[in-house]
Parts: structure tokens; C-alpha cells; sequence
């Protein structure tokens, strides 16, 4: 009895060294690394938000907006869209939805996360689309990321829209498919290419991965990336879904270029 009393005892005690040691690692990564606002790198009480003076910089959009360009219909941006051919209002997407505007403060975001690994806004970023997104939000709906091909992936380590829709997947409640898409073709980089030169870039660089072909047949899926410029790439992934029979599909991005103009696909 005795003895099993000490083993209790040593249980106990090992039990509340680990605590403290986890505490004082806890305390020394805040004291050594604070968490920062990943735009000002002003030091922050809790890791995943921005500091009061850079909110404002974020430019959110809000409802209403435009399913086909995702642009507000309210405010300075109202004309705008209404002015848009309709051409341009033809999108193969049910819906697009974006988080902020790719301004300074929405472009230092996504080049956190893309080029310098700063995984801190990552949760902020995700947050914020599925803020987005919630009222779209179905039964069986699945998630999945714009793909990066497999050469790029090996130079940049991670796909930073796979990230954003992991966080988005967590915050809605959502099936993630990280490996729904398939980048089959590697591609220039689309920001060294015309709108017109993008989308002949892409074409047939993406197909749902044959692994899923049978499951994704009358899907809903909702597609994530970082950044919409000319929706090309939006667009060339959601045909490719629609050619292998998935329901509707929505896009969700961060960040939307602002220019209407840009978006001629
Ligand atoms: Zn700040």
C-alpha cells in the first residue's frame, strides 16, 4: 500500500515538474518573443490579431457584394460595379467572397505568410474569410485549396492557400481536402503574365486528383487562395472541378486586387 502511495506520489510530483516546466517555457517564449502585429511589429497581449492602430489599415469588405467579382455594391464601389460589362459577370463560380482588399495592409499580410514562413496572422487571416463565407456554409460542404505544383512546393516548402484553408476548414466546422486539386503542369508565374497570357497559361494545368474523382461527383466545394488579381487561376480550378461533376463552387481569397479593370478573364 505503502508503495503505491510513493508511486502516486512520484506521479504526482513528475506530473507537476512537467507543468512547471511547460509554464516557464510558456513564460520564457513570451518574455523572449512576444507576440507582435504583424504589420507594425508592436508588441501584442494575445498572438493571432493586429495592433488598435493598424485595424483601420485593413480595408474589410462587406456584404452586399458582387457574386462574379466579389467587389462591394455599397459605397464608392457601387457604380463601379454596375458599370461592368457583362461579360465580366459571367464567372463559373456560384460565388466569390474576399476577405479584405489586396491594399498595403492586405498585400503585408499575404507576403508574410507566403515569403518570410510568418504562420503568427495565419489564424487572423482565416478568421476573417470565414467571417466571409458563414452564410454559405452547407451540409457536406468540402474545402480545398488552390494547389501549388509539385516542384514549387519543394522550393517554398509549404502552399500558403493550403494553410488559409486549413484555418478556414477548423473555424467553419468543414471537411479539408488539401490534395482535391492537382497542379499537373508547372506554370510561369502568373504575375509575370497578362490577363489574356494567364489564362492561356493555365489552361489544363489543373485537374481534380483521380484519388477523389468519384467522391467529389455533386460536392459543394469551397475553393481557397490567398490572392484574386485576374481570377484565372480561380478560374481554371473551378473547371476543372466542374469537369469532374462537383456541385456548385464558391472562392474564397484574403485578399482581392481592387482594380476592376485587372479582372478581365
Ligand atoms: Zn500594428
Amino acid at each position: 500500500m505503502r508503495y503505491c502511495q510513493a508511486m502516486a506520489w512520484a506521479a504526482a510530483g513528475r506530473a507537476m515538474i512537467a507543468g512547471l516546466e511547460k509554464g516557464i517555457l510558456r513564460w520564457l517564449v513570451d518574455v523572449l518573443a512576444p507576440p507582435r502585429c504583424p504589420l507594425c511589429r508592436a508588441e501584442l497581449e494575445s498572438a493571432d490579431g493586429l495592433c488598435a492602430a493598424c485595424w483601420p489599415k485593413l480595408h474589410l469588405i462587406e456584404e452586399p457584394s458582387c457574386p462574379a467579382t466579389g467587389l462591394p455594391l455599397a459605397g464608392e464601389w457601387a457604380e463601379t460595379v454596375a458599370s461592368l460589362p457583362a461579360t465580366m459577370k459571367q464567372r463559373p463560380w456560384r460565388t466569390l467572397r474576399a476577405a479584405v482588399f489586396h491594399d498595403a495592409a492586405g498585400r503585408a499580410l499575404v507576403h508574410g505568410l507566403k515569403f518570410h514562413d510568418d504562420f503568427a496572422p495565419a489564424r487572423l487571416m482565416a478568421r476573417l474569410m470565414a467571417r466571409r463565407v458563414r452564410d454559405l456554409v452547407e451540409e457536406g460542404m468540402v474545402v480545398a485549396p488552390v494547389p501549388l505544383h509539385r516542384l514549387r512546393l519543394w522550393w517554398r516548402r509549404f502552399n500558403q492557400s493550403a494553410v488559409l484553408a486549413r484555418l478556414l476548414a477548423e473555424e467553419l466546422a468543414l471537411e479539408h481536402v488539401p490534395d482535391l486539386l492537382l497542379r499537373t503542369r508547372y506554370t510561369t508565374p502568373q504575375t509575370r503574365l497578362s490577363g489574356r497570357r494567364r489564362r492561356a497559361n493555365l489552361n489544363g494545368a489543373f485537374a481534380v486528383n483521380p484519388r477523389h474523382g468519384a467522391w467529389v461527383r455533386g460536392r459543394t466545394v469551397l475553393l481557397v487562395d490567398d490572392v484574386l488579381t485576374t481570377g484565372a487561376t480561380a478560374q481554371a480550378c473551378v473547371r476543372a472541378l466542374q469537369e469532374a461533376g462537383a456541385g456548385d463552387v464558391h472562392v474564397v481569397v484574403f485578399a482581392l486586387a481592387g482594380e476592376p479593370r485587372a479582372l478581365h478573364i
